[in-house]
């Protein structure tokens, strides 16, 4: 993804201003010009370019400014700011609430990974215990149910479709009126697209939305489009209620700047966005992580908070925060972290967030031998007593334990003390992260 040059170049622009000896107009000026052309190569439209660059300008006021300010800070904290600004729309998109039935519709054009989408919603939900199901109103494009077909079952949802029928309001209602009596409270209706935005789409559209009445509709758009992503987003707005959006494809080679336009032109916000072909390939979207993430390399850190909402799918804040606030991350935790890792899809990519440990941990490419690696710590772990397990004592684990639980997994004595190195890094590290971004408990199901 072209947004991390995107975020290095904006940081590269405010470091300029950090060096600089004195912050004066033509700093300022060189720094807008450089974000500028960065936002311009990632495919931010250039209209919005000029919007952010007016808008910095006229936040920082440098003559205005009394002496002794920290002007560097006031222009990093007006960047910040502005590109929040640009991606948050203001008012968050609707979140389906458990047992209440709430009908999601998605729309967007042939290819835009609308079908694939809809299943990534329907699993990411269900994972967090809500009832999905899917309806198949596509009738336009051949092997579109089969496609959602073969998605849900991969993903144990239940679909519903047509091979016949060619009216999709029809197929809408009755798959709604079916899901409904099945007491599903999050029924995605996927509709057809069509090469190119036409009146016939929109038409169709809107007569599937008018029948089904949806909570929410969702504008899937492929993140490679670029340029084209403004209008594109503007057009699917005029014609149905888009509340939300999801960009796909920002595995490849998406420079990421269609995501920014697509809220621009919907004032809806990313919800999620698409990093692959798979079900798992799938990301929540907030703005003050990816502003983060464009400024990652200003800190030199790692993407704290993308990595906070990535630890709370593997393990729920109300039960981590307590621990971890207890004092110690123990051999328990991580025990029990690698086996909420194991239950959910691939690891490379939560260990590739934090700082410091994709390198020693999982090398990249080399994700199945992280694999094996955890499997191997989980047998040791497993023969430690409760003792250990929930140990913060360092001087706890002596010689003869160690010879114990070696004996006991059946692995070597080195391989227990390169296990118990391995977590007192991680713990090192983990003691590190800042634990208070954690969402509260209460709103673990909100976006
Ligand atoms: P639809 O015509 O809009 O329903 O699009 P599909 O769901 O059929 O997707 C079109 C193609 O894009 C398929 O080959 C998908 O596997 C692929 N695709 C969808 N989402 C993503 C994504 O986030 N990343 C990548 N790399 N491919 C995707």
């Amino acid at each position: 993804m072209v947004l991390a040059q995107l975020g290095g170049s904006i940081a590269r622009a405010l470091a300029r201003v950090k060096d600089a000896t004195v912050v004066d107009e033509k700093v300022l000026a060189d720094c807008l010009n450089e974000i500028s052309r960065a936002l311009l190569q990632a495919d931010v439209r250039f209209e919005t370019v000029r919007d952010v660059k007016a808008n910095i300008k006229g936040t920082v006021n440098l003559d205005a400014l009394a002496a002794g300010t920290d002007k560097r800070r006031i222009i990093q904290k007006a960047v910040v700011g502005e590109l929040c600004r640009m991606l948050d729309p203001g008012k968050p998109a609707f979140t389906p609430s458990k047992g209440k039935p709430s009908v999601v519709m998605f729309v967007g054009l042939q290819g835009s990974g609308k079908t694939t989408t809809c299943t990534k919603y329907a699993d990411y939900y269900r994972r967090k215990g809500f009832n999905p199901a899917l309806v198949c109103a596509d009738t336009f494009r051949a092997g579109a149910f089969d496609q959602l077909k073969q998605n849900a079952s991969k993903a144990k949802i239940p679909f519903y479709g047509s091979y016949i029928e060619s009216d999709p309001v029809k197929i809408a209602v009755e798959g709604l009126d079916r899901f409904k009596k099945e007491k599903c409270d999050l029924i995605i209706v996927d509709t057809s697209g069509r090469h190119k935005q036409e009146a016939a789409l929109f038409e169709e559209m809107r007569q599937v939305s008018e029948a089904t009445k949806p909570n929410l509709v969702i504008f899937v758009m492929d993140g490679s489009i670029g340029q084209a992503a403004f209008d594109q987003a503007q057009a699917f707005k005029q014609s149905a209620s888009v509340g939300a959006v999801i960009v796909t494809k920002m595995d490849g080679h998406a420079k990421g700047g269609g995501a920014l336009s697509a809220v621009a032109a919907t004032r809806s916000p990313v919800i999620f966005i698409g990093t692959g072909e798979h079900i798992p390939d799938f990301e929540v979207f907030d703005v003050k992580p990816f502003v983060s993430r464009l400024l990652v390399y200003l800190s030199g850190m790692g993407d704290l908070s993308g990595l906070m909402d990535k630890i709370q799918d593997v393990m729920p804040a109300d039960e981590l925060v307590p621990k971890l606030t207890e004092g110690a991350f123990t051999l328990r935790l991580l025990y029990e972290m690698f086996q909420n890792l194991q239950n959910m899809g691939p690891l490379g990519q939560l260990f590739s967030m934090i700082p410091g440990l994709s390198a020693q941990f999982i090398e990249k490419g080399k994700e199945k031998e992280g694999q094996a690696k955890i499997k191997r710590y989980m047998t040791i772990m497993d023969s430690m007593t409760e003792k250990e397990l929930d140990n913060t004592n360092p001087k706890l684990m002596n010689e003869s334990r160690i010879s114990r639980i070696a004996r006991g997994s059946g692995r070597l004595v080195k391989e227990v003390v390169d296990m118990l190195e391995e977590h007192k890094r991680i713990a090192k590290m983990w003691s590190k992260l800042p634990i208070n971004n954690f969402r509260r408990p209460n709103n673990r199901d909100s976006l």
